[in-house]
């Protein structure tokens, strides 16, 4: 068996291998080689931890695994641990042996910020301009820095129900050389491309605060109740998702189709645009909605492209197990 420790990650891990990590799984959900299993999420009774696994099989990548791990609220005033602890584990498809173990909080990141890169790449509008953020925490700078490489950029725009925190944004537009502005709500109908990544519980962007020909990526929600945007944003966009179950019943679409707004059949995979099978955007004036809720194969399919960055680079460590 195979480690690659958290420590590594950052030096081992590059954007660009997450991306096609993440883009080659979505495709292969999208035409049937990969599935996730179903999530398993319990608020433990101890130190107030949520804990679960997000597993699946990729049979074209010959991924198997899952993650395990969740969020403990008291780990960095306690103990100066980081609240989020996940561990990715990946077995041998054809004989069920342990295969690797690996540090899955920094790729907990990465492979979020591939999703809506990905989805950015494949529904945004080629010429856009404006990158509108809201949110600014611990995703959402890995987040603008993964989608500054989609387009052409020329400015960073944001808003956050905390302003306190609006720096980080501008770090990262000053790393690309971009010009940042804090913006309120109504100004998001300047951007091109918006990110939502909050842990909101109530719809924060209201439908008109989106100009036609936007993409959004929605990526905060990802529990039952949470929610980021106004429900008839859904109905005014093209919905798509990483994984239609996740996006009706945890993602930013369960409002919507609670609500009876939208139905399940009115969200796409984005797996299928990236495959050629769903047409994706076809106007410049159509809005846009990636409802990234996060899928345990995104997990898997990063932690197996560190574990071949580690070997090739001779930093795996091999534990007879
Ligand atoms: P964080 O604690 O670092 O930042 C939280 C952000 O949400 C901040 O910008 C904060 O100001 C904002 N916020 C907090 N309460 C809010 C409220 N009531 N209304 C509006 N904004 C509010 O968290 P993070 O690690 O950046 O994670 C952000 C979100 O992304 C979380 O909800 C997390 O569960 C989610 N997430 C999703 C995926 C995925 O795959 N889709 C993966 C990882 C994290």
């Amino acid at each position: 068996m195979l480690i690659v420790p958290e420590k590594e990650i950052a030096n081992l891990m590059t954007r660009e291998a997450a991306f096609d990590a993440v883009e080659q799984v979505f495709a292969a959900m999208a035409s049937g080689d990969a599935y996730n299993f179903p999530v398993v999420r319990e608020a433990i009774g101890h130190e107030d931890a949520l804990y679960g696994f997000k597993g699946g099989f990729d049979r074209a990548g010959l991924t198997l695994g899952l993650k395990a791990g969740g969020y403990w609220p008291n780990n960095l005033e306690k103990r100066g641990l980081i609240n989020h602890q996940s561990t990715i584990f990946l077995f041998d498809p054809d004989t069920g042996k342990t295969k690797a173990m690996v540090g899955g909080n920094l790729l907990t990141a990465l492979r979020t910020a591939a999703a809506s890169s990905v989805s950015i790449k494949h529904l945004a509008r080629k010429d856009a301009k404006v990158i509108g953020m809201i949110g600014a925490g611990h995703q959402a700078k890995f987040q603008l820095r993964a989608a500054l490489e989609q387009r052409e950029f020329e400015k960073v725009i944001g808003w956050n129900l905390h302003p306190e925190m609006l720096p980080n944004l501008e770090e990262v537009a000053r790393e690309a050389g971009l010009p940042f502005e804090a913006v309120e709500l109504d100004g998001m109908k300047e951007a091109d491309v918006i990110i939502s990544i909050t842990s909101s519980f109530d719809a924060i962007l209201k439908a008109d605060q989106v100009a036609p020909g936007t993409h959004i990526a929605c990526m905060g929600t990802d529990t039952k109740g949470k929610q980021e945007v106004d429900p008839q944003l859904l109905v005014k966009a093209d919905v798509f998702t990483d994984e239609v179950a996740q996006s009706i019943s945890i993602g930013e679409a369960q409002h919507a189709v609670a609500q009876g707004l939208i139905s399940e059949a009115e969200v796409a995979q984005v797996g299928a645009v990236i495959n050629g099978t769903n047409p994706g955007r076809t106007s410049d004036q159509q809005i846009t909605l990636f409802d990234g809720t996060g899928v345990g194969l995104q997990d898997l399919a990063v932690a197996a492209s560190v574990v071949d960055l580690a070997v090739d680079q001779g930093i795996a460590i091999e534990v007879d197990f």
